[in-house]
Formats: C-alpha cells, structure tokens, sequence
C-alpha cells in the first residue's frame, strides 16, 4: 500500500490530494484559492470511505502567500485526522509543467532539479514558478519525505522530429530550444493507456486519437504507444481552442499587433492567455455556461461553438492523415467527459471514414464506456483522466514504493 500526496501549485491557488495507490482510492482532498488576495478561501475535505464518513472544514481568510496556505491546510487537516502524517503518505508527487529539454520522466526532486526547474522558467513564465513555489513551500513544511517532479511536456518527449520542429532557422531555434513540447502529457498517457485496458488491445500495437477538452484543450496522436504529434506547442496557447486562450492563430498577428497597433507585449500576452478562446469571442470561458448561451440562439455563443467544432474536425483530420490507421479516439477532461453534443459534431463528418457513434451511450451513458457502435471502425471513448492518480503512480516508480 502506496500513500502519496500530489501538489499542484498554481499562481494563486493550490490544488491537493492523498491517494492510495494500490486501491485507487482518494483519503483527504484540498483546495485554496485566491492566494495573495485579501480574501482567499479554503477547503479541506476527509474523504468518505467505508466505515468513516467523510469530514470538511472550511475558511475564508488572507493567505498572503503559498506558505500560509499550506501550512492551513495541514493544521486543518491534522484536525480531521487527514495530515498527510496521520494518513502514512510516503511520498509528495508535484505537477510541473515545463519540463523543457531537461526533463524527460518523473524525477524526485534535489536541489540540482530544484535549480532546473527555476531555469525553465523563461520557457513557461505563466506556471513553472507556481509549480516550483509548490514544491519549495512543501520540502520546508513536510520535510522527511521523498519530493518527486512529475512534467506536463514528458509523455511529448518522444514526439519525432518532423513533429516538434519549428520551421523557423535552426540556429535561432537550437539557441533558445524553441520546438514544440506538448503539455497534459500525463492526461494523455493516462487515457490512453486506459483506452487500450478498456479495448484489451496491447498498448504498443494500437493507434489513437486522445482529445483533452478541458479549460486547456489538447490532442494527440498516439502511435503504436508512442506519442507522435500533439497540438500544444512551445507553450500551452498553441491548438485547440480554449476557455481563455486562441490556440493557432497566424504569428503575423502579434506582429501586427505590437509593431502597428502600439500594443505591449505584456498586452498581448494577456490578449492570448487570458481575453481569448471562448471568453474573447463569446464572454463565457465556462463550456456550461457556453451551452447555455448557445441554447438561447446567441450568435456570438453559437460562431465560438462553431470555431471550436472547426478547429477540433481539423487535428482529428490530420491526425488521421499522420497515423494512418486509426483504433480509437477517446474523449477525455470536463468538457470531453461531459458534452455529448460536442463530441457528436466533432465527429459528424466522419461517416465515409467509418465513425459511427451510438446516440444512446453518448448522451445518456455516464463515465467511461465506449460511445461508438460495434460496427464502427473506429471504437471511441469517454475515459475520464485522472492526473493525481497519475502523478501518484508516477511517485511509486521513481521511488519503488509499491515494490
Ligand atoms: P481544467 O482541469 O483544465 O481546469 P476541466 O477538465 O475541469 O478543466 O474542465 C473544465 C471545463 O469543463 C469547463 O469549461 C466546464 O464548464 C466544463 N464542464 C465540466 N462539467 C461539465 C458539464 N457537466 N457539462 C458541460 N461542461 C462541463
């Protein structure tokens, strides 16, 4: 039996979880948000497990930093029972999301890789110092246990060349490692590792589409176990569309934006991470909300529906194209777990190819399960993602805990 706690640490929240890895079960679960605000709030949950009903606690206070927050929750957590002592963890698993050229797998972190993960920085401004900030803050307050980095970009580092390189001169890109990385790496493997379980087909000898539709949206082709294109790229904007952000647009629009219409690059960096995707073209970054608005007839919901179908008809086209033969195509993450409608028109045009979806398991089935009809050629899927249960496995290798 395997107790691990996974950490992710973003700018101003922090997301935690222990977990048993040998029974896939959640302990104790917390959540902060609005680190630095004057108000932030917090929860801490004990999980319901047989024999022991679950328990909250709850508090809405300053959390000036990533400290304060933490150290909350684990005086709040000693109060269930829940401290990450209390419940025999072994291990820390931290999200991070820039592996960059250094980091391949999961790595238990030292102050070498503590110092590797500060240098990327540069590559993903938005995440790898909340990350970092996440894994400082919880070697000072759980000192003792074992820390281990897991990368967003990892999965992707297999990705062949024609895939991740830049069309861009060689000598600049070499000179800053600019090529494409891949993020939700650990979504990916995930699901499609469960896919292949789920179909009894080995890992190594089928093809597959995985579509991570979340707040972030991203997907990948997976060929014969190895990853060979995804749609992020040297960040996480490049793609799908998204909640906030635009995912492919033509760089000589922020060339234009810059040099001909005086904006910053603060100013467009906040255009594309935050004031774009679904939130730019239709006001609602949230897809519930979205779907709502598109219910009432709103045409500015309705064209961001319809840039999202375009764009996600698109990658699943060229991925085809890329594989060749395609086994399974799974849908994963808030908006792909959940929204029957999307996953039906991001497939409607593939009858010639040989897609066909059965109604019924896709819009009235819930969790994972096969939603396309035994005569399909291609099976497809809803595999919900699990990242912490993923991270925690991850924690079990590295250190050969479970062993
Ligand atoms: P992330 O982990 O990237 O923050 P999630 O995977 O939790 O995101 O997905 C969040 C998105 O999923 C939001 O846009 C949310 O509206 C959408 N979502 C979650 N549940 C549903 C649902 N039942 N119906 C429609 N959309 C949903």
């Amino acid at each position: 039996m395997t107790r691990v706690l996974v950490i992710n640490s973003g700018s101003s929240s922090l997301k935690l979880q222990i977990l048993d890895t040998a029974v896939e079960t959640e302990l104790a679960w917390a959540l902060v948000e609005r680190i630095g605000e004057p108000v932030g709030t917090l929860t801490v949950r004990r999980s319901d497990l047989p024999g022991s009903p679950g328990e909250e606690r709850t508090a809405e206070a300053a959390f000036p930093d990533h400290t304060a927050a933490l150290g909350r929750v684990l005086e709040l957590a000693g109060e269930l029972d829940a401290h990450p002592t209390d419940l025999g963890v072994e291990a820390i698993g931290h999200r991070v999301v820039h592996g960059g050229p250094a980091f391949h797998e999961p790595v238990e972190v030292t102050p070498e890789v503590e110092a590797g993960i500060e240098k990327l920085e540069l590559l993903a401004p938005l995440h790898n110092p909340a990350n970092l900030r996440g894994i400082r803050v919880a070697r000072e307050l759980l000192p003792g246990l074992p820390h281990v980095a897991v990368f967003d970009t990892g999965f992707f580092h297999t990705l062949p060349a024609a895939a991740h390189t830049y069309a861009i001169d060689r000598a600049v890109a070499s000179e800053w490692d600019l090529r494409r990385y891949g993020f939700h790496g650990t979504s990916h493997e995930f699901v499609s590792r469960r896919t292949a379980e789920v179909l009894g087909r080995p890992y190594d000898e089928l093809n597959q589409i995985v579509l991570h539709l979340g707040n972030g949206a991203s997907a990948s082709a997976i060929s014969a176990g190895r990853a060979v294109d995804t749609s992020m790229g040297l960040t996480p904007l490049e793609g799908l569309v998204m909640g906030t952000r635009p995912g492919d647009l033509d760089p000589g629009l922020i060339i234009h934006l810059i040099r001909d219409r005086g904006m910053s690059p603060e100013d467009v960096s906040t255009l594309l991470n935050r004031k774009s995707g679904l939130e730019g073209l239709a006001g609602a970054r949230d897809f519930r909300e979205l779907l709502a608005r598109v219910d009432d007839g709103d045409d500015d919901a309705v064209l961001a529906y319809d840039v999202v179908i375009h764009r996600l008809r698109r990658y699943i086209g060229g991925y085809w194209a890329i594989l060749g033969e395609v086994g399974a195509i799974t849908f994963t993450a808030g908006v792909g777990e959940n929204v029957a409608r999307l996953r039906a028109d991001a497939l409607s045009t593939l009858g010639s190819w040989g897609v066909e979806l059965d109604p019924e398991a896709n819009e009235n089935g819930s969790g994972e399960r096969v939603i396309s009809t035994p005569d399909s050629r291609v099976t497809v899927l809803v595999v919900p993602t699990d990242e912490e249960l993923a991270i925690a496995r991850a924690c079990d290798e590295v250190l050969g805990l479970g062993e």
